[in-house]
């Protein structure tokens, strides 16, 4: 029996790696990128202490060379997925009375595991099946998930010391439960430290979980459930399941013991899940815990004031990093007339040195799209912006499928602001400019917040104080992570804690402890030393 206030390890943010030319760390992941491109694997599920397989199989490839086949995963059935629920509620009883500073080791050493051992497999992975450039793929699932399970240990004790006052001759205390039921969590294709953070967070706060990763993203969860298991995660505590997302959705929702969704991914999907929720209250034993990050349509908005270099490089990384596959990513940019020529120009300059192709070429900036579904949505796009008179391409506009889904940077440039890609979220390498005059700044801010239904990023360029306050009252809710004179995208753990309202999401704030204490039901224990013998209040007295 530990009796003592253990004291977690104090984070700080994983360091980014170079991979410079002849640097160590880019010879191990290109050793591992080729290894794990030459041979073939089969991705089991996981439940419970077994690797499930059911014949009804999926494959993996690369997108950036999609007729190559990297493996095949297992599909869920019904009975898959009830079995994963009793398996998640079997595992609670013993998980959710560890000790909480085991819990935190386990998930401690996850991140060392990952900073160590499994960094250069993990960002292989993530570069072979996710079409991410090293770089992308180190800020991701090395850096950004490192960083999201050591600070969450830090929230988790920061949040079990938080206690009430007391009154004299009473303690009052509160335990931190995690919830009566099992989680479910829900994770999108594009970031492998979402995926292993929306089931790592609700674990780390004692419950277990039946896990869905992406169908686009299963080769690096495979390596993420390889992790949990090696840091002693006990079996059953994650349930790691593929397959028909409605089928699975609707079989979780169906559970009494459905505690709560920790959901990243589109909007509309999100909304769904929301109104099965809404429909299915009656048979809960408790009111489920809705987390969800979703959908985003993220400015830029440059005031005359702003330094054009400056802009257009945000506009370059904001936009085009991994593709734009950003929630984050800007994708409708605001510019003065006096400065857009310029911001425009250096642009299309700088794109012209960009790079676009497979990421086991170091030199490539920009690689493929996800998959054929958003390859078309953005090929359709831009036929659309070819045929349609208010807006002009001024850089890219091509693409090509041929061997992978090659969507080039594109950038256009509309006379509506309220131009279909103005609203739309693409999620892909499209951003759409427009041209205001200068002296409407304050009806150009308005715009900005009226435009899309999302709230989730943004950000103003400006060197004029008066300016940038105007920008921070009149956007007060349009993002929730607002920038100043940089780009919205490239949230760090710790540092500026992720989120959005409006259409995307309920702003809970990954890696913060804001998120944590959804995950828990706060039990109050009021002791009192010396009780009461008398009913009688000294006001009754005569
Ligand atoms: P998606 O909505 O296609 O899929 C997300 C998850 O939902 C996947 O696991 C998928 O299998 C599942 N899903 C799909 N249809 C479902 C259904 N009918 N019922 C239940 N589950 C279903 O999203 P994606 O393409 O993987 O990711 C891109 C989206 O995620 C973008 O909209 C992006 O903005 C958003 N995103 C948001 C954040 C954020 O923090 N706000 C972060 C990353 C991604």
């Amino acid at each position: 029996m530990a009796n003592s206030v253990f004291q977690v390890p104090y984070p700080s943010n994983e360091p980014i790696l170079t991979y410079a030319p002849g640097s160590p760390e880019k010879e191990a992941v290109l050793v591992n990128y080729a290894k794990m491109y030459a041979e073939t694997i089969e991705v089991p599920m996981r439940i419970g202490n077994e690797d499930i397989t059911t014949g009804d199989t999926g494959t993996m490839s690369p997108p950036h060379d999609h007729k190559h086949i990297l493996g095949t995963y297992h599909r869920a059935s019904k009975n898959d997925i009830e079995n994963s629920i009793q398996t998640a509620l079997e595992a609670k009883k013993a998980w959710s009375q560890m000790p909480w500073e085991s819990r935190a080791a386990i998930f401690l050493k996850a991140a060392e595991l990952v900073a160590g051992p499994y960094r250069s497999r993990i960002n292989a992975a993530t570069m072979l099946a996710q079409s991410k450039t090293i770089h992308q793929a180190e800020i991701d699932a090395a850096c950004e998930y490192i960083d999201f399970l050591r600070f969450n240990v830090t929230f988790m004790q920061e949040i079990y010391e938080n206690q009430p006052e007391n009154d004299p001759g009473i303690w009052n205390r509160v335990s931190y439960r995690p919830l009566e039921g099992f989680v479910y969590a829900v994770s999108p294709f594009n970031f492998t430290a979402i995926a292993g953070n929306l089931c790592a967070s609700a674990a780390m706060m004692g419950n277990t979980v039946v896990w869905k990763p992406s169908d686009h993203q299963v080769f690096s969860a495979n390596i993420l459930m390889q992790v949990f298991r090696e840091a002693g995660l006990p079996d059953g505590v994650i349930n790691m399941v593929f397959g028909d997302p409605e089928m699975i959705t609707n079989t979780v929702l169906e559970s009494p013991d459905f505690a709560g969704i920790h959901y990243t991914g589109s909007t509309e999907v999100f909304r769904n899940i929301w109104s099965k929720i809404g429909q299915n209250i009656d048979r809960y034993r408790s009111y489920p815990r809705i987390v969800g990050e979703t959908g985003g349509k993220d400015f830029i908005i440059a005031h005359p004031s702003s330094n054009p270099k400056e802009v257009a490089t945000g506009i370059i990384r904001g936009a085009f990093e991994f593709q734009g596959q950003k929630c984050s990513a800007a994708s409708r940019v605001y510019l003065p007339k006096s400065i857009a020529n310029e911001v425009i120009d250096f642009v299309k300059a700088e794109l012209k040195t960009i790079k676009m192709g497979s990421p086991e070429d170091f030199q490539n900036f920009v690689t493929a799209v996800i998959h054929k579904g958003a390859f078309d949505r953005l090929a359709n796009a831009i036929e659309q912006v070819k045929k349609d008179q208010k807006v002009e391409i001024v850089a890219g506009g091509t693409y090509d499928n041929s061997k992978g889904y090659f969507v080039e940077p594109t950038v256009v440039v509309t006379t509506d602001p309220h131009y279909t890609t103005m609203k739309k979220e693409l999620f892909g390498p499209l951003v759409t400019l427009y041209v205001y005059p200068d002296n409407e700044w304050a009806e150009t801010l308005t715009i900005v917040d009226q435009t899309s239904e999302y709230a989730l990023t943004g950000a103003v360029y400006s060197q004029d104080r008066y300016a940038l306050e105007e920008a921070l009252n009149a956007l007060e809710n349009s993002a929730g992570n607002f920038y100043i004179n940089d780009k919205p995208t490239g949230a760090v753990v710790g540092q500026q804690p992720f989120g959005g309202a409006r259409g995307s999401g309920t702003n809970d704030k990954a890696g913060s402890a804001a998120n944590l204490m959804r995950w828990v039901s706060p039990r109050l224990i009021k002791e009192t030393f010396v009780p009461a013998k008398d009913y009688r209040y000294p006001f009754l007295g005569k």
